[in-house]
This record gives C-alpha cells, structure tokens and sequence, in this order.
C-alpha cells in the first residue's frame, strides 16, 4: 500500500509529493511543525500540540493555513489512508511560495501544509525502553528562541548524527553553565536520590514538549515531587534516574551519559511507571 501525504490541499503518493523551490520552509527554514504520537488509535494530546503550533505560527506571525478544524480533518485523513494504529502524524506549516527575499512575501502569500503519517511497531519501541537508551552530550549551540518549534532544526541534526556515530540514541546540549539542557529532539530528566523528578524550567532555552508537560500530570496523579529546574551533566551522572520525553518516544529510560552509566546502568523504575501510565492520562482523541 503506497503511503500518502497531504501538500497544500491535495493527497498525493509520497513518492510524488513536493513542494515548491521557492518554498520558504525549504529556503530559509521559515517554517515550524509538530509530531503527533498515534497510538492503539488515537491521537495523543491533540490538544496541546495544536495549542502550541498556534503559538509557533504566532510568535513567527504565520498564518493558519487552514481553520484549526479542518487541520483535525486532514490529520484523521492522512492517518486513515496510510492506516495508522500507532505511529505518528507530522505536520509542517511554512510562510509559503514567494521569490526568494529575506523579509516576509507579500501580504496574501497562503502558508504551505504538509501533513504526512507514519506507522511504528509499539514491540520494537517496548523493548527499546527495557534495555534504556545511552546518551551523549555536546556543547549548547542554538540560538535563544528554541521554545518555538521551527524547522530549524540543523544543530539538532547534527548533534544526533554525533550520537549516532558514538551509538547513542539521543545528545544532551549542555549550556556554558554547565546544565543540561534538552536533547536533540526530546527533554531531559533526572530522578534524584529522594525521588523527586527534575527537569529544566521551560521559560526558555528548551521546547516545552508535549511530554514533558502531560508527565507533569501524571507525576501528579501519583504523588511524585517535581522540581523544575537546571541539572549539571555531574548531577545526572550520580542521579537515581535519567531518562528522556517526546511524542515518538514517550518516557525513554536513559542508561548511560557519555561513558558513565547512570545509577547501576539499568532502566529506572519511576521512569518505566511514568512510561507505563501515560495513555491512561494523556488526552486521546480518536483518528
Ligand atoms: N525538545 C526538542 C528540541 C524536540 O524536538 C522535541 C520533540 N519535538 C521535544 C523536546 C519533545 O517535545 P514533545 O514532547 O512535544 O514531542
């Protein structure tokens, strides 16, 4: 079965799917997106990722492409022609087609849609969170507006092709104070001696990820003290537990930092019943 794509108000074979060379996503990265975890069904806190791709179009002043509504529509679409159960479903906004100049096109220009599926294997990303996940860690080189979620992603690139090339899964930038502050694709976390789950403050300087947020809702629901704020690469090492967050890979045990393993090196286990209690509380609307 071919896999189908949305583009600009057409579904079309993946394979002949394109946009414009003069698409501003393309030239310029002047575009942002959002990942939508599918599972058993459903889509997972919709919500919320709509909500933030409001505020990404918003802070870039890009306009909806279409009414939030008819988004829905196209996503459930594009998930029931490439029959996704569990997977995710990607969608990518940008300021549109205009010759190429810095300064934003003519008012009118229509913002492109891109929204494409994907299916995954639920026993693959199971047995990936058993055995937890090795992480590296590499200088902070972004600039100071990663809370919108552009499609600028080329330091991310770059830091994750490191830990591919050091076999690990995911990379830490590490801030000139030395704290930690998100992966490459993913927030990061550590489990104190006492329990208490501590992530960075989402002000600035990382995305506030979907995750991240609904795992504050679960933490609550079973009591888990949280403290938001910075954590040093040092601290991490010594920490109870590590572990990572996004909508592909939920709650991700992390194992090992560069070469220290992180507690005994095994998967924590306030991580795997974070993981284990998420659907229940995530937000779930049907696909
Ligand atoms: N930080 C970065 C840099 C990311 O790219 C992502 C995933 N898109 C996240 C954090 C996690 O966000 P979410 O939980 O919304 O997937």
């Amino acid at each position: 079965m071919p896999r189908i794509a949305y583009v600009n108000g057409r579904y079309l074979a993946h394979r002949d799917a394109t946009v414009h060379i003069e698409d501003r996503g393309y030239q310029f990265a002047d575009g942002v997106y959002e990942v939508c975890e599918v599972a058993q069904g459903f889509i997972v806190d919709m919500t919320r990722h709509l909500d933030r791709l409001n505020r990404s179009l918003n802070e870039l002043a890009i306009g909806w492409p279409l009414h939030r509504s008819a988004l829905v529509t196209v996503m459930r679409e594009v998930i029931r022609r490439n029959r996704v159960a569990n997977g995710l479903v990607y969608l990518q906004v940008t300021r549109g087609v205009a010759p190429r100049d810095h300064a934003f096109p003519p008012a009118g220009t229509r913002p492109s849609l891109v929204v494409t599926a994907k299916k995954s294997d639920p026993v693959a990303a199971a047995a990936k969170a058993e055995g937890g996940v090795k992480v590296i860690t590499v200088a902070e080189n972004r600039w100071d507006r990663v809370d919108i979620k552009t499609v600028g992603l080329l330091p991310n690139v770059l830091a994750k092709q490191q830990a591919r090339e050091k076999g690990a899964h995911e990379a830490w930038f590490v801030d000139a104070g030395g704290n930690v502050t998100e992966g490459a694709s993913t927030n990061a976390w550590i489990v104190t001696r006492d329990g208490v789950l501590v992530t960075r403050p989402a002000e600035h300087g990382i995305l506030r990820g979907i995750t991240r947020t609904t795992v504050f809702d679960v933490a609550r629901k079973h009591g888990l003290a949280i403290e938001e704020r910075g954590f040093s690469v040092e601290e991490a090492w010594t920490a109870r537990e590590a572990f990572i967050t996004s909508a592909t890979s939920i709650v991700m045990p992390v194992v090992a930092i560069d070469e220290h393993s992180v507690a005994n090196g095994q998967p924590g286990s306030i991580a795997i019943s974070l993981r284990a209690a998420f659907f229940d509380v995530a937000e779930k609307s049907p696909a």
